[in-house]
């Protein structure tokens, strides 16, 4: 019984409310106010060979993930959450339920493991897959095939140039088209953007960053807007693959998601003055971040994302690629590191871990602002900067 949380849309409260307490979910058999980790890998048979809780092997389902999934779902408001071993395995599942021909668009400027996986191995499998700039609606227009294209994937803000697409209106243009739209939404969080209420059918996040927030899980879920063929399938990738999530990661995944709106709200803040105060800097050549007024996706961000822009901001150097590495080498607080959402604040060449496919110029450098002093991390900065 793979993924038995359904959308808790009884709840009456909201978000702070829901990650605080967890749902208010209180452990039935011992009152514990943090619900137990369920090690078992397999379960008793009845007399009658029937399996009494539905549960048969832990390769498909864990109960630790139930409290997980019905978070993750009432905050995205969807019909039902599944949690995965990794963010990688939940987007791959997404496109492991299509089918050989099958005519898939995807976004220019996405995360970039996901695209080599889609130019590789997905190609390979028979997938049909055309990358489009997703800000230009005429665009996602011009390559959607009636009847063929059975995805459209998303990701706003698209990693690491922030690119921001608006969701609700290719979410018509897709359904108009007869395809399904999965939004990857992991630099959005649930708290910024609600992809299912502007139409999308999934959603996408790699737990691992914002919804854990202490980088020291990895984890994935979908979230899906109803029940169909399609869900199914998706659904048996993570039972019979065994795309699962150690019960332990589950449970310290929910414990940082307890405190993912203070998280959120705090990294929005630091990242939006940081933006502002570097965009003045006479070194830069370009600061993105949709919150910034200068931004392309500005007005695109504003009418979708609610309470922030989020943590994620790139910053282009007016010297290059040695002067942005060199910044780099000379933070302090800021650390050397490939990943975002955590509560501590990582700097990266984005240029070099993307490889020669890569559309992030060479000058750029990716900041994940963490929750630490905003003045403080400015300055780090800017003595690297002068340096
Ligand atoms: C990290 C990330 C992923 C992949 O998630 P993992 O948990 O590392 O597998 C996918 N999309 C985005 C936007 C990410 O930042």
């Amino acid at each position: 019984m793979s993924g038995s949380s359904k959308s808790s849309s009884n709840y009456a409260y909201s978000a702070a409310t829901a990650l605080a307490q967890s749902l208010g979910r209180i452990d039935q058999q011992t009152q514990a106010v943090v619900p137990p980790i369920h090690v078992a890998t397999t379960y008793l048979r009845g007399a009658d060979n029937s399996y009494p809780t539905g549960r048969v092997y832990s390769r498909a389902d864990n109960p630790t993930y139930e409290p997980v999934e019905a978070l993750i779902c009432e905050l995205e408001q969807g019909h039902q959450a599944l949690l995965f071993g990794s963010g990688m395995a939940a987007a791959t599942a997404v496109f492991q339920g299509l089918r050989p021909g099958d005519h898939v668009l995807a976004p220019k400027v996405m995360y970039w493991a996901l695209r080599n996986w889609l130019l590789t191995f997905a190609s390979d499998w028979g997938l049909d897959i055309e990358f489009v700039d997703m800000t230009q609606l005429h665009k996602v227009q011009q390559h959607l095939r009636q009847g063929q294209t059975k995805l459209v994937w998303l990701e706003t803000p698209g990693n690491p140039l922030w690119c921001i697409s608006d969701i609700a209106a290719i979410c018509q243009l897709a359904h108009q088209a007869g395809a399904q739209v999965a939004v990857d939404s992991t630099c959005a969080t649930p708290l910024l953007t609600q992809p299912i209420k502007l139409g999308a059918d999934i959603v996408m996040h790699s737990a691992t960053k914002y919804l854990n927030g202490h980088s020291d899980v990895i984890a994935g879920a979908l979230i899906a807007a109803r029940d169909d063929a399609y869900w199914q399938r998706i659904r048996q990738v993570r039972a019979q693959a065994g795309a699962v999530a150690s019960p332990h990661d589950a449970a310290q995944l929910l414990r940082g998601m307890r405190t993912m709106h203070l998280r959120v709200r705090e990294s929005c803040h630091n990242a939006q003055f940081i933006a502002e105060q570097l965009e003045q800097h006479s070194d830069v050549l370009e600061v993105l971040y949709p919150g910034l007024q200068s931004f392309a996706g500005h007005d695109v961000a504003k009418r979708q994302m609610v309470g922030g822009f989020g943590g994620m901001l790139s910053v282009r150097l007016k010297a290059g690629e040695t002067a942005a590495i060199g910044v780099a080498a000379r933070t302090k607080l800021w650390k050397r590191a490939t990943s975002l959402g955590g509560v501590e604040s990582l700097i990266e060449h984005r240029a070099s871990i993307e490889g020669p496919a890569t559309p992030c110029p060479n000058d750029l450098l990716r900041l994940s602002v963490g929750i630490e002093d905003k003045q403080e991390l400015l300055d780090d900065f800017l003595q690297a900067l002068q340096a």
